[in-house]
């Protein structure tokens, strides 16, 4: 299997980027933002709660986001690879994937790391709020918030995989095709 981790800061291009890899390699998308707005938008309890939390702007509690990639790894059993975006976003989200990957007798094969500048994240950030219909992209408070979230929480998970020599910068500025050039470019050996 082929295991993509697509990581960055919020606002770096990972939902864009995502939808054009998975149709270059037939990976199955598991974004951890989609899967809890589609909770939201049925109501669901877990949808609830997850709601109080990124309406501020903060991460969704750890054992919330783990259940629900762990049900979506049990709905593909026969995936040829899956990417990953949006997850895992704490050291314990990338302990609890390593585990759950290892029981299925696989694991991350390569993060690939967007690299986008502070104020460049804000400005896609409220630019995406006009359309996007997002209330966490429309206020700049909160996307504040979440970038802090990124530094304090989410960072640390570069580091963890950086220990299995599975990271990879790539550069995040640019045209949507020459970000895409570049993370192609890091994949294709690896296939
Ligand atoms: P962005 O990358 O622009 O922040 P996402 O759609 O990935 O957008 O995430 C939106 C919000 O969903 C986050 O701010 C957070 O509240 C919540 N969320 C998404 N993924 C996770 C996760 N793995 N752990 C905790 N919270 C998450």
């Amino acid at each position: 299997m082929f295991n993509l981790i697509l990581f960055g800061p919020p606002g770096s291009g990972k939902g864009t980027q995502s939808e054009k890899l998975i149709a270059s390699y037939g990976l199955i998308h598991l974004s951890t933002g989609d899967l809890l707005r589609n909770e939201i938008a049925r109501q669901t309890p877990l949808g609830l709660e997850a709601k109080n939390f990124m309406d501020k702007g903060r991460l969704v509690p750890d054992e919330v986001v783990i259940g629900m990639i762990s049900s979506a790894l049990d709905n593909n059993p026969n995936a040829k690879g899956f990417l990953f975006d949006g997850f895992p976003r704490t050291a314990a989200q990338a302990e609890a994937l390593d585990k759950l990957l290892t029981l299925k007798q696989t694991s991350i094969t390569v993060m690939l790391a967007l690299e986008v500048g502070e104020e460049e994240l804000v400005q896609r950030l409220l630019k995406r709020g006009k359309t996007s219909g997002r209330s966490d992209d429309t206020n700049e408070a909160i996307i504040r918030e979440r970038i802090v979230e990124y530094h304090n929480k989410t960072a640390a998970v570069a580091d963890y995989y950086l220990k299995f020599n599975k990271v990879v910068m790539v550069k995040g500025e640019g045209s949507v095709d020459e970000i895409f050039a570049g993370l192609c470019k890091e994949i294709d050996p690896r296939v």
